[in-house]
């Protein structure tokens, strides 16, 4: 029997979430045999501070109704509540005096912002404190990628995950409802109609 828990926490903005995201999350938690996956919308992302990012509660709302079916996903509010910037050394630190020295956290993001992370706050506390899935798009030269990237490799413990639905990004998304173009079947639909209705990502929006 195992006697640590394993939780997987699915960092990202979420701008909008996706399918790519709730595929990812559901690699993972299989892959890794994870008890269950927590979505944690950043609240202020620490590194988009140059471009606006729609409001942390529609950004949350969209995540609860993308992922409320699922019983083995939940959604927290943890980065949203907290003031000032999200970052995600404050995250994991909180998590881990939340569920104790007994469960094993693995923080899950896309390969791009994973190799950032050494400059992340606080980076060299990683190690020890969480394992970090990195969720890689078809195609994506993962050598290159490790040769690249040596130091992070060293300094941090990273798993990858290929994920072929990955090829749906937010930033398109966001295009395509700006340009009028449909968004169905890339994001669940109960999400587009939230999009719809709030107008979120159009130049008239009210986001
Ligand atoms: P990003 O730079 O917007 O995303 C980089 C790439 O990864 C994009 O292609 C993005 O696609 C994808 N991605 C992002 N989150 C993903 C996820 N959970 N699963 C699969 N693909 C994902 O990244 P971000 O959203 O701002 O940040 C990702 C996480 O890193 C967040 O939890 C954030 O708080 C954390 N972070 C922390 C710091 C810090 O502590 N200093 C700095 C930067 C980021 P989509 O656009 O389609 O999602």
């Amino acid at each position: 029997m195992r006697t640590t828990a394993r939780l997987g926490i699915m960092g990202g903005t979420f701008d909008p979430v996706h399918f790519g995201h709730l595929v990812t999350a559901e690699e993972a938690l299989v892959q890794f045999n994870l008890d269950r996956v927590l979505f944690m919308p950043t609240g202020r992302p620490a590194r988009k501070t140059d471009r606006e990012v729609t409001s942390a509660e529609h950004r949350y709302l969209m995540t609860v109704i993308a992922t409320a079916a699922n019983p083995d996903f939940d959604v927290s509010r943890m980065e949203i509540d907290r003031a000032g910037l999200s970052y995600t050394v404050d995250t994991l630190v909180a998590l881990r005096e939340t569920y104790g020295p007994h469960t094993e956290l693995f923080f899950i993001t896309g390969a791009d912002a994973v190799w950032e992370i050494v400059t992340w706050k606080d980076a060299e506390r990683f190690k020890g404190l969480a394992t970090f899935i990195a969720a890689t798009r078809p195609g994506y030269d993962l050598d290159a990628a490790r040769e690249e990237h040596a130091e992070a490799l060293a300094a941090l413990d990273i798993e990858f995950i290929e994920v072929p639905s990955l090829a749906i990004s937010s930033t398109d998304i966001r295009s395509r409802v700006a340009e009028r173009r449909p968004i169905r079947y890339l994001t669940p639909e109960a999400v587009a109609s939230y999009i719809q209705k709030y107008r979120l990502y159009r130049e008239d929006g009210r986001s």
